[in-house]
């Protein structure tokens, strides 16, 4: 009986001996949840920010480093997108749309604030123009991609139940809600990436912006923000 049971345990120490360790690390990641993040970035363009590059007093107003990381790394972002800034980078949203991980959304025409006050931005009155603002950047949109977004975003995310209501009227989704990154002005890229990690929860919209001189970090942060959530067993979604 004694030998017997010593074979069986060497038998099972054996077992355990050749499994390797990394297969028991997969499976218990396995075993874990996975959690839902929505990683978001606008694209502004105010008439102000369309003067300077016209003026070449900026170069750019997103972060070409930014929309290739996603897009090589095929991660799944939803953009909401200015018309304004889609007539200035017209080839860039035509670009993104071939790949289909990433959605394009709606962001106003001309990135005026619809509640007033808004941070300083210009503020859009009636709700007639409200409307147009949306409907012309809906058109430049769907003429670029393929397709007519679903999603929208009010700059500053100054809203109100009014405009809300306006909004869903013309078959938008709202999507305003979520976990700021403030990668607004923000070039300390560590900030960035402490916020959105020690922030999120399972189903978080995280909103950030496309780069740019306007969020000079963020094209660095989000290496590291994807990094770490994925090792906190987040996988990405688009807003659908
Ligand atoms: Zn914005």
């Amino acid at each position: 009986m004694f030998i017997k049971d010593n074979i069986i345990y060497t038998f099972i120490l054996v077992i355990l001996v050749c499994i390797p360790s990394s297969t028991l690390a997969v499976d218990k990641k396995a075993i874990e949840k996975t959690k839902v993040a929505y990683l978001t970035f606008d694209a502004d363009m105010t008439p102000f920010m369309k003067k300077k590059l016209d003026e070449k007093k900026v170069s750019t107003w997103y972060s070409k480093d930014l929309v290739n990381y996603l897009e090589d790394e095929k991660i799944p972002a939803t953009i909401f997108v200015t018309g304004m800034f889609a007539e200035v980078y017209p080839d860039l949203i035509k670009d993104i749309s071939k790949y289909p991980e990433i959605k394009i959304a709606n962001h106003t025409y001309d990135h005026s604030g619809f509640e007033s006050p808004c941070y300083g931005l210009k503020v859009v009155k009636t709700d007639k123009s409200k409307i147009e603002e949306i409907k012309k950047t809906q058109k430049i949109l769907q003429s670029l991609t393929g397709y007519e977004p679903k999603y929208f975003r009010y700059p500053g995310l100054c809203n109100n139940k009014h405009d809300d209501a306006l909004v869903k009227k013309l078959g938008l989704e709202i999507s305003n809600e979520g976990l700021a990154s403030g990668d607004a002005f923000n070039k300390d890229q560590v900030n960035i990436t402490k916020t959105v990690v020690n922030g999120v929860q399972d189903g978080s919209v995280i909103i950030m912006h496309l780069g740019g001189p306007n969020a000079p970090a963020i094209d660095v942060s989000i290496k590291e923000i994807v990094i770490k959530l994925k090792a906190e067993n987040y996988v990405f979604k688009v807003l659908d």
